[in-house]
Formats: C-alpha cells, sequence, structure tokens
C-alpha cells in the first residue's frame, strides 16, 4: 500500500516512510491510496471471530503487501491483550467500552499498535528515533506506556498546563528512561502547534529522526478500524436481526472518526456516524454551515474534546472529495453544553445503572438525539469514569478509589521540563537531549 498526502504536493510514498515521519513533507496528512473492500463473506461468520481473528483480517487486508503475515499478527495480539466489550444499556442501545487497556482510554489501541510498528520498523535502523506526541490528556499515557523501555525510541510527551486530570498526567510523569514529559505554558492547541512546527522545521529534521505518535499519523489511525468491526461483529452475535446501525462517536481531534469512516469504505455497513463535540464544536459548525472555522479552544468536563482545530479534518474532508453534501450523508454533528453532558451522567447512572465519563456521555446523548425507530445505535465509551475521579464525584457523587495503576512518580516534578509555547523552546530541548 501506497500513501498519499492531503496537500498534493508530496510524491506517494511506502508505509514505512509513513510511519517514520507521521506527517507528509508537504504539511499534509498521509492517507492511503485506496480503501481496499472486505469481501461480502466476512461478515457473515465475523460473529464467531475473537477481537484479534478480526483485527488481523482488517490489518491484513491494510498492510498485508507491507508487512508478513506472521509477523502482523504478532502485532495485533500484542496490541489486543484486553478486551472489548459490547455492552447493551437499554433498548436499542448499546456501549462499545474501549477502555480496558493499560492506560484505560481507547487511544491504547492505537498507541499500542503503533509503537509496534515503529519498533518493527526501528530494528533497521542506525540511531534512535523520537517520537513526538501532543496530548489533550489520554494520548500521552497510551503512548508512554505503549513506548516504554522500548530500546532506541525516545518519547517526549507536550501536554498542556492545568487541564490534565491527576490519573492522566501520572501516566506518563511518573514513568521516567526514555519518555520525557515537557509541560506547555498554553493549552493543548498550543502544544499541537508546537509539534507540528517541529515536522515542518525542516533543519530540526536533519538533525534528529521525528516522528509523531498523534493520530496523525496514519499507524495510529488504521487500528481504530478494528474496533469498529468487532463491535459490529458483537452486535450481531448478540442480536442477529439486527440491522440500520448508527454508530457516534466523541470527537476531538477527529482521528476516532475517521477511523470509523474509513471502516465503512471498507465495507462495514454503518447507516450513519454521529459526531458528538462539546462545546468545542469546529466540525459540527462545518457539517452546519459548510465553513471550517478553527477557533480557541474552551475548557469542558469532556476535556480531551478541548480542540480548536482538528487535525484530521482534511482527511475526512479528502476522503468524501471535498463534498460537503456527501460528508452531511454519512454523519449528523450535535453540539452538548457541559449542561447536557452532567445531566446525561447523573441520568444515565441512575435511571440505567450504568456509568458514563464525560466523553462517553456526550456521544451517548448524541446518539440519543439522533436515533430513529427501528435503528440500533453504539456509542463509544473511549476512557473509564475514573479517569476522571474528580469531575466523577461532582457530577455524579460516585467516588474512585486512588488509581490502582499508581506507581511512585520517577521523575521528581522539579526534572520536568517547562516551556512557552513556542517552537523556539521546543526546539532547543529536542536539540540538547540529542
Ligand atoms: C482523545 C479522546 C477523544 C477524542 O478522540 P479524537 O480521535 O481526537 O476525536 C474522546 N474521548 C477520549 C476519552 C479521548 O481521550
Amino acid at each position: 500500500m501506497k500513501f498519499y498526502s492531503t496537500n498534493g504536493q508530496s510524491r506517494n510514498v511506502s508505509l514505512e516512510e509513513v510511519v517514520m515521519t507521521g506527517l507528509a513533507p508537504d504539511g499534509g496528512l498521509f492517507l492511503p491510496e485506496r480503501f481496499p473492500v472486505i469481501p461480502r463473506a466476512f461478515f457473515n461468520n465475523m460473529g464467531e471471530m475473537t477481537v484479534r481473528d478480526i483485527a488481523y483480517v482488517v490489518a491484513n487486508t491494510m498492510l498485508g503487501e507491507d508487512i508478513d503475515s506472521a509477523e502482523l499478527r504478532e502485532i495485533v495480539n500484542d496490541t489486543f491483550t484486553f478486551d472489548i466489550p459490547l455492552r447493551h444499556i437499554h433498548d436499542n442501545v448499546y456501549s462499545l467500552e474501549l477502555y480496558h487497556g493499560p492506560t484505560l482510554a481507547f487511544k491504547d489501541v492505537g498507541a499500542r499498535f503503533l509503537a509496534r510498528i515503529i519498533s518493527h520498523y526501528s530494528k533497521k535502523m542506525t540511531g534512535e528515533i523520537n517520537v513526538l506526541v501532543a496530548t489533550s490528556g489520554d494520548s500521552g499515557g497510551a503512548v508512554a506506556s505503549g513506548f516504554h523501555k522500548v530500546p532506541g525510541v525516545n518519547v517526549y510527551v507536550l501536554y498542556p498546563e492545568r487541564v490534565l486530570s491527576a490519573m492522566q498526567k501520572h501516566q506518563f510523569v511518573s514513568l521516567g528512561d526514555n519518555i520525557h514529559p515537557i509541560e506547555v505554558l498554553g493549552n493543548f492547541d498550543d502544544c499541537q502547534r508546537i509539534a507540528k512546527e517541529a515536522f515542518n522545521d525542516l533543519d530540526l529534521r536533519a538533525r534528529m529522526h521525528l516522528t509523531s505518535a498523534n493520530s496523525i499519523n496514519v499507524c495510529r489511525m488504521i487500528p481504530q478500524m478494528f474496533y469498529y468491526f468487532y463491535g459490529y461483529a458483537d452486535l450481531l452475535r448478540q442480536n442477529p436481526d439486527v440491522h440500520d446501525v448508527v454508530v457516534a462517536v466523541p470527537s476531538g481531534n477527529l482521528g476516532n472518526l475517521t477511523a470509523g469512516l474509513s471502516a465503512k469504505i471498507m465495507g462495514l455497513p454503518i447507516k450513519r456516524f454521529v459526531a458528538a463535540n462539546n462545546r468545542n464544536d469546529v466540525f459540527t459548525q462545518y457539517l452546519a454551515t459548510g465553513s471550517f472555522t478553527p477557533r480557541q479552544s474552551v475548557r469542558t468536563l469532556a476535556c480531551a474534546m478541548d480542540v480548536g482545530n482538528p487535525s484530521n479534518f482534511s482527511r475526512i474532508l479528502e476522503m468524501y472529495h471535498h463534498d460537503h453534501t456527501a460528508m452531511c450523508a454519512d454523519i449528523n454533528g450535535y453540539t452538548l453544553t457541559d449542561r447536557e453532558i452532567a445531566d446525561t451522567m447523573v441520568d444515565v447512572h441512575s435511571i440505567h445503572n450504568y456509568l458514563l465519563d464525560p466523553h462517553g456521555a456526550t456521544a451517548y446523548k448524541a446518539l440519543e438525539m439522533d436515533l430513529r425507530d427501528g435503528e440500533t445505535g453504539i456509542f463509544l465509551e473511549t476512557a473509564h469514569p475514573s479517569k476522571f475521579a474528580k469531575t466523577m464525584r461532582e457530577v455524579t457523587g460516585v467516588e474512585f478509589p486512588e488509581p490502582k495503576t499508581a506507581t511512585p512518580q520517577r521523575i521528581h516534578p522539579n526534572e520536568i521540563q517547562r516551556i512557552s509555547p513556542s517552537h523556539a523552546a521546543l526546539k532547543k530541548i529536542l536539540l540538547n537531549a540529542t
């Protein structure tokens, strides 16, 4: 499989180059030249398959020319060391629980797969590879956990000051070794911007090998397709007559939604998607008006989706050939206020005895508003509620004990690098480290 850049100014490149560079040299995002379609017969048998089996078939269809099948099988098996249960909540509504991985958020799937693909290619490289990731909360922990102690790889985690929950931050500042936290005196958009500036700095890239572990790296996006297939398979297993399936995705940078849309292009019969935004609703506004207007993000309860300039938008635009009407036929967008998110958490807990985290609650509510008679809805539960212990206590009154994952912090708080939100400051740290 070859990949092309959404900006159209770079030559098409191999999987290896895509994985090892992250962003295309012209500043665009990579997309596969084509999405191979999975044969119909697969969908008849998938009800009996495990998440690893399904992931392997999809991965092999996409990447089989590039990575030998035994190795791909192993990468997939090492990625899915946890289950992804589809829970029936009530009537025609199901929750796909993506938070049973080591850092309790769906980002474990993409990060674990990417880490294994990078180490597959880094074996034949000389020198170290430097992985840069900007996090709004959950990517940092997932990427750090996926790469911790991987030889030859350094990870730099850029995170905004004051935004992350205690557990989110602990998951990457506690590790030490090859994981380097960098606190940015700004918001997530600043982190994302300076990371992008680093990738576009040719001088820097000539001096060190740099790649991205954000969803701009196509190998974080590809594995996220697997669980759409698996969730659909599990739905059929539980309910063989089901049809007209709608999937609601709590959206920030739109990586997860891009993966769902890709799965649909590859033949997964999802009727439509629901994009659930918090008040940072640049994408929902685009669906409503046809104009894409990034703006400063504001803080909300669903903080991992506080994104003012969603990076994967250009991929979605490209996948729909810049056709706004066609996109709107497949995706309905909703904006939820903090009040609505909190009310949903309280109501679903008291009525259905199911605890939603703020992100899952955003998707649940959007799905509820969108579902029609005869349809079946799946919403993605992207993080375990315990990751947001303070919010959960304040909104629902439910207490979570100190996280079991807590390990002694190996980096003294004073050792964390703190920088102003500028490219120059980041560049200095990166170059000093090598
Ligand atoms: C990152 C994140 C999201 C948003 O996913 P995108 O792929 O950026 O749209 C939603 N929920 C949680 C818990 C997250 O960590």
